[in-house]
């Protein structure tokens, strides 16, 4: 008899986006000729850059011919990609990152969800409150969770709350956790740490022998200097900290595919005897032994993210997503609502007004203004009395949304 893992039966269904379709698919029947504006979409809408178009272009052609023709490429990333990495995403900011340090992948999303396999069951794990679905279900998946309580939360997870009251900044946990989940900028808030704040965290670690799994998929969109871009900006990271990047915010790769993980050498966990081991050659094991490789084409495409012209446009793309969230700051703030994010991210976080709750503030704002938002509630009880806004629409169509508002 075939038996199932039995946590995925008690994994509840993701529930916020599809809750999302059907009320606004309700209101759209109702009201057929609803001018509807999304802002609730966590995906990007501007183009591939076209240095990354080209290079593609030129990748494919060299897999048409036989003297140029790559089949399985390295799984741990083709060498011209991991040195642009070491070079412009570390170096450049004083960060030593060796080349055999850089993991590339195909997501973010897989790498955060698979790092646990190098991680003992018996973990501790902490996540901030609201957070990124991704690290919650991929521990309950694997036995992590412990037991699900009314309030959708695990018995066996440590939340860390992050509310206007406490500046979005976690308090260090009350009892003692293994792993910490930390995504800067973060989704869904748009909040940042300055180095200062993230330092505590990179001491709590090494004081506790605990990893943090560091999250920068929204790196790029930092414009303010005091806000760390990578945690090896912070002395004794590379010892307890695993980094996470990944082209699909940074240069509309989400439908592409390509990231990378940051695995230091120095990095260490623990063996059941209590010996120090380091974690780069366990990832580099578990990838080369379940993942074959980004493809070729797509890493050529990564790499010119790097060339002159990429980096230009590149930074146009985010320029435009971050005038959009100004746009969307500007505009509630004027009309008094309380707002988050917005300046280092591609979302705002907004306080929801006299109380209501999340769902019926986006109730309101879909049924009075046509604007869907993504409700706060639904990463977490610490989103509630939150929605979220994101910047990824068009300018046009974000400022006649905060027009209506
Ligand atoms: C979008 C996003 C990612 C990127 O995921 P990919 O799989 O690389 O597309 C990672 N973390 C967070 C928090 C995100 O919002």
């Amino acid at each position: 008899m075939v038996h199932l893992n039995q946590h995925f039966l008690e994994i509840p269904e993701t529930y916020l986006f599809s809750e999302i379709a059907k009320r606004v698919d309700a209101y759209k029947k109702a009201n057929p000729e609803a001018n509807i504006i999304r802002m609730g979409i966590g995906d990007v809408t501007r183009p591939l850059p076209e240095a990354c178009i080209e290079a593609m272009h030129k990748a494919v052609d060299e897999m048409g011919k036989a003297e140029t023709f790559r089949g399985y490429g390295p799984e741990q990333g083709y060498d011209f990609l991991r040195e642009k990495i070491v070079e412009f995403d570390y170096a450049a900011r004083g960060v030593k990152i060796s080349k055999d340090e850089v993991f590339v992948s195909d997501g973010a999303k897989s790498d955060t969800g698979n790092i646990g396999d190098i991680l003992a069951l018996a973990n501790k794990i902490a996540v901030t409150d609201p957070v990124y679905p991704v690290y919650v279900d991929t521990n309950a998946m694997a036995g992590r969770g412990g037991k699900l309580k009314e309030n959708g939360c695990w018995d066996n997870i440590y939340y860390m709350p992050c509310m206007a009251e406490n500046g979005f900044v976690p308090a260090l946990p009350a009892e003692a956790v293994d792993v910490i989940y930390l995504c800067y900028p973060n989704n869904p808030t748009g909040t940042t740490l300055t180095k200062e704040q993230l330092k505590v965290w990179v001491d709590y670690a090494t004081e506790h022998k605990a990893l943090i799994l560091f999250d920068a998929a929204y790196e790029a969109f930092i414009t303010e200097k005091d806000v760390p871009h990578s945690i090896y900006e912070i002395e004794g990271a590379e010892k307890v900290a695993i980094e996470f990047r990944s082209y699909s915010k940074t240069a509309g790769f989400t439908g592409t595919r390509c990231s990378y993980t940051v695995v230091p050498k120095a990095c260490m966990a623990y063996d059941k005897n209590g010996r120090e081991v380091s974690l780069n050659p366990l990832w580099n094991r578990r990838q080369c032994t379940k993942f074959n490789g980004t493809p070729y084409i797509i890493q050529r495409g990564a790499e010119a993210v790097y060339s002159e012209k990429g980096m230009a446009e590149v930074k146009d793309t985010i320029a435009y997503y971050l005038e959009n969230a100004k746009i969307i700051r500007n505009a509630l703030s004027a009309k008094g609502y309380e707002v988050f994010g917005g300046i280092n991210s591609p979302y705002v976080w907004m306080k929801t007004p006299s109380g209501s709750t999340s769902w019926e503030f986006f109730d309101y704002l879909l049924q009075s203004k046509n604007i869907v938002t993504t409700p706060g509630a639904g990463f977490g009880p610490s989103g509630e009395g939150y929605i979220r806004l994101t910047a990824f629409s068009t300018k046009e169509k974000t400022l006649e949304a905060m027009e209506r508002i």
